[in-house]
């Protein structure tokens, strides 16, 4: 058993049960917090608490760092290989506010965007809420630097394995352990409409960023599948909810390639679709994916298309590209081995 795996009340009940005091879930939930996971370095905890009859199993359990890519931006990527051999990547990334990572949700992905290459073998399996942890702590020992912010916008799609993520929120966020702030959380998706209405019921202080890429929702379906299932109007009615809901701004994130979605009709579309809502707009130069024919613009486009949502009251940046190098940037992630 996994204790990253576990909220604090269910380690708490799981050590009680054990006949052991519940105090020491106290005790892991800040040890592991810190980074410290092997038994004996955690002071405190005698080793006759490990040896109990049904605590043997008990473990905190970091993935394996396989090999570890450092760009010249200071971005590292990390390839992590879980227990059961299925290996997602982590990007680690300094800011001026402070260091993130972008953690993966799931090994592979069945979204099947055209542009992206974390989808190109489908979807191997959802990550665990102590994998996810996992990501954070091992990329952590790694770096040798403590991290501050997350982002879920590696591979996967976060909303596609809700409940996991959720849970992974819960435990991060728990004052007795990483405490790690709501707002300093970021889950991006490409546009599941359920669970869009239940994240704002659940996480109203978590940022969300919503993949957007085309403002037409027949151009959507073409390089999105699932505009077909959510097709955009549901999408920015479910968005309005949201912010009507939360008052939190959203991100939408705009990949630009060229002679795709980035001419001028696609810029009166992106702001008639938009205007007078509580947003953001990142524009994302595209990275380009050896498989497939999608070219990037000139990031001289990006400028000039931030600037035309800017005159229209859109608020907009362009993305930094951190880590394109080492194949690091937004859907270069795709677990090479
Ligand atoms: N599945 C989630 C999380 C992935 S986030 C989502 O779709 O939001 C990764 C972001 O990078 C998404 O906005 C995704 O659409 C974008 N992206 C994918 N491939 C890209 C590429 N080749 N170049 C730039 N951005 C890309």
């Amino acid at each position: 058993m996994n204790i990253l795996d576990l909220e604090f009340k269910e380690l708490e009940n799981f050590i009680k049960e054990a006949g052991q005091p519940g105090f020491r879930a106290s005790q892991l939930y800040g040890w592991i917090a810190k980074g410290v996971t092997e038994p004996e370095d955690m002071r405190n905890v005698p080793k006759a608490f490990w040896e109990t009859e049904g605590l043997k199993e008990l473990r905190a359990e970091l993935p394996d760092v396989v090999t570890t890519q450092h760009s010249e931006d200071g971005t590292v990527k990390c390839l992590l290989r879980m227990k059961d051999g299925c290996s997602v990547e982590a990007v680690f990334m300094k800011y001026k506010y402070g260091n993130s990572i972008c953690i993966s949700s799931q090994a592979g992905c069945r979204m099947g965007c055209a542009f992206c290459a974390s989808g190109m073998n489908g979807l191997e399996r959802d990550l665990t809420p102590g994998e996810m942890y996992g990501e954070i702590l091992a990329v952590e020992k790694e770096t040798g630097e403590k991290i501050s912010h997350i982002v879920v916008m590696g591979t996967g799609e976060p909303f596609d394995n809700y409940e996991n993520l959720s849970k992974f929120i819960r435990i991060i966020n728990d004052p007795k352990g990483r405490n790690l702030g709501m707002r300093n959380i970021t889950v991006s998706t490409c546009g599941l409409v359920p669970v869009i209405e239940r994240f704002g019921d659940d996480f109203p202080q978590v940022n969300l960023a919503i993949s957007l890429h085309a403002a037409d929702s027949r151009e959507r379906s073409e390089i999105m599948p699932v505009n077909r299932a959510y097709p955009l109007e549901e999408l920015i009615e479910a968005c309005r909810r949201y912010t009507e809901k939360t008052g939190r701004r959203i991100t939408f994130e705009y990949t630009l390639i060229k002679d795709v979605n980035d001419d001028k009709k696609h810029l009166d579309k992106l702001s008639d679709l938009l205007k007078g809502m509580l947003c953001h707009v990142n524009l994302i130069p595209l990275n380009e994916v050896k498989e497939k024919s999608f070219r990037s613009g000139t990031r001289e486009r990006a400028q000039e298309f931030r600037d035309a949502l800017e005159n229209r009251g859109i608020p907009a940046t362009v993305r930094r590209e951190l880590g394109s190098d080492i194949d690091a940037a937004c859907g270069q992630l795709r677990a090479k081995k």
